[in-house]
């Protein structure tokens, strides 16, 4: 999920406009033991978002982060679009839907060095599902709109935890990033330049706390705010 300044009203009347089709006619599939339902996907890609979403669960769960939301996530063959950037993928708190761009077309739409450049794109994918099931989670637990930034860091960890390590380092390489990371470069300046920046430096970051899942849970339950600790 990216975040403007469009209030979640109209970003879901652009979704409905986007897809006039929506409604009685999708055909919802249900992921293998949980609430969550998948349309557009064919079967393999139904069964990278089931995965993408388990493996969310699972590593919140880790985390000692309760997971009770079950959502709806549509495949598309675009790339959705929030505040004009076109996206991998997004969650709309107010539809509670997940949308999120096919495999094929996150390969062919790829910038350089990004996620579906770097790495094959069903590990992508997967990575993706799992982001952005886990904005659906923490809305659900409580997490609004206006912890964007520990919304981000969450989701990022999630990302990275999924992807096999081979998978990481090659995602991690371009970004050049330092053996530590400070609470102050995870700010609102670098998430909206370089959103993949951002994911890889709270990846390190969570990695070089002493107790990483600690500071995640802290902002899972709104106990901690990322921008306490920024200068500005
Ligand atoms: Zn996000």
């Amino acid at each position: 999920m990216r975040w403007c300044r469009l209030p979640a009203a109209i970003l879901a009347a652009a979704v409905a406009m986007a897809d006039p089709s929506a409604g009685a006619q999708d055909d919802w599939r249900r992921c293998p033991g949980n609430g969550w339902q998948v349309t557009g996907a064919a079967a393999g890609e139904y069964a990278l978002v089931c995965q993408g979403v388990a493996e969310a669960a699972a590593v919140l769960a880790s985390c000692g982060v309760p997971t009770v939301a079950a959502t709806r996530v549509r495949l598309i063959d675009e790339l959705p679009v929030h505040c004009g950037v076109k996206v991998w993928g997004l969650y709309d708190s107010a539809s509670d839907e997940i949308l999120l761009g096919d495999p094929a077309i996150c390969l062919a739409e790829a910038p350089e060095g990004s996620l579906f450049d770097r790495i094959a794109p069903p590990l992508a994918f997967v990575a993706i599902a799992a982001h952005e099931a886990t904005h659906a989670m923490l809305f659900a637990g409580g997490l609004g709109a206006d912890r964007h930034l520990e919304h981000e860091y969450i989701a990022a960890v999630v990302q990275m935890s999924v992807l096999p390590e081979a998978a990481r380092a090659a995602f991690l390489e371009p970004l050049n990033i330092g053996a530590s990371v400070a609470i102050s470069q995870l700010n609102p300046i670098i998430y909206g330049l370089h959103p993949d920046l951002f994911a890889g430096l709270a990846w390190r970051h969570f990695e070089g706390e002493p107790d990483g899942c600690a500071f995640l849970r802290a902002m899972a339950e709104g106990t901690l705010r990322i921008e306490d600790f920024l200068p500005f």
